[in-house]
């Protein structure tokens, strides 16, 4: 008998208890989410006019293993009919902008995008490509985001592009955000190939091999750029719940916030407000924040 804790119940721990639910070494999935909702930041208002409009995520990327294994993971929910792509060639993908200095910048894009100056960069972008393949490789195990890419690309690209383009994707502060998770292709890029050009030219290392299913094929032949769900990304932390529930291997647990954790010599004892869960292993899946405030350590008992 082997009983997991997931705790949050974002589309982090959903996505953890849906492959626990399919190991046959765990017995019990106890999935802990302090709201009352599951999804986390994938949220959508559905107005009766058919309307949708995303608090949180309105997007996924189909590329590289992990998109493959999402759109693997959309089928097998059979959410497969609900997907709406956007393709490469759609306006949507070609046309980014910037909005800086009271001015809306469209992005360089395309190889002619790179030959020239393009405002608000004040040279092509393509100079900054060639330069990097001669910076030396870096000697931290992980830095933020925006110092990797100042390093590598410089720091006007660092500060407008990549800045925009983490507060579009995380919500976050290139500043603070690791590379080494945010940005894994980049980081190992470096690692092999001592470039990033060199590694986007002759690959960044081995990925997983991971078959693609009917979803993820098809995202490949039609040149799908992102993919979003016609009710909703909510639609799939809710359909991800149903099939956990139908399971009968996982208990979800709404308005059940972890207070504290404590590691016994038999597993681990969980905190509720009303109450103590034992579990053999707990999978973290609550922001990170709150991880280390719920923890017995040296500086923390
Ligand atoms: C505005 C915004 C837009 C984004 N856009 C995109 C996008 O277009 N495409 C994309 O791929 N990604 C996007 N992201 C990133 C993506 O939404 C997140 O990476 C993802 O939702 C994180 O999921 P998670 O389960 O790890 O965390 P969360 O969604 O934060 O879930 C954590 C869960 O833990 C629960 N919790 C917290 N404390 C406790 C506790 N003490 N006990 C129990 N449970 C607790 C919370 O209630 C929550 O449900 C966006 C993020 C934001 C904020």
């Amino acid at each position: 008998m082997t009983t997991v804790a997931v705790l949050g119940g974002g589309i982090g721990g959903l996505a953890a208890s849906y492959y626990l639910c399919k190991s046959t070494q765990v017995t019990k999935v106890i999935v802990l989410e302090s709201s009352s909702r599951f999804g986390g930041w994938l949220s959508s208002t559905r107005r009766s006019d058919g309307a949708v409009f995303e608090h949180g995520p309105r997007g996924i990327r189909p590329a590289g293993a992990v998109g493959r294994n999402t759109l693997n993971m959309v089928d097998d929910l059979g959410l497969g009919g609900e997907i709406l792509p956007v393709d490469y060639s759609h306006v949507a993908s070609k046309n980014r902008y910037v909005y800086l200095n009271k001015q809306l910048h469209r992005m360089p894009s395309g190889i002619s995008g790179l030959l020239r100056t393009v405002p608000p960069f004040s040279r092509p972008l393509l100079l900054n490509v060639a330069k990097e393949i001669l910076v030396r490789k870096g000697k931290e195990d992980d830095e933020s985001i925006h110092s990797f890419v100042s390093r590598r690309l410089g720091k006007e690209l660092a500060d407008i592009a990549v800045d925009s383009l983490c507060r579009g994707v995380f919500a976050g502060d290139c500043r603070k955000l690791s590379v080494r998770s945010c940005f894994p292709v980049l980081f190992n890029a470096e690692q092999r190939r001592g470039s990033l050009t060199l590694g986007m030219l002759l690959g960044s290392g081995p990925t997983p091999a991971l078959p693609p299913g009917p979803l993820a094929q098809r995202s490949q032949t039609e040149s799908w750029a992102q993919w979003s769900l016609r009710s909703g990304m909510q639609s799939f932390p809710e359909s991800l719940s149903e099939f956990l529930q139908q399971s009968g291997k996982v208990q979800l647990h709404r308005d059940a916030g972890v207070q504290h954790i404590t590691h016994a010599a038999s597993g681990w004892k969980i905190e509720l407000e009303d109450g103590v869960i034992s579990a053999d292993h707990i999978i973290s899946a609550m922001p990170a924040k709150g991880n280390f405030s719920y923890m017995n350590t040296e500086e923390n008992s």
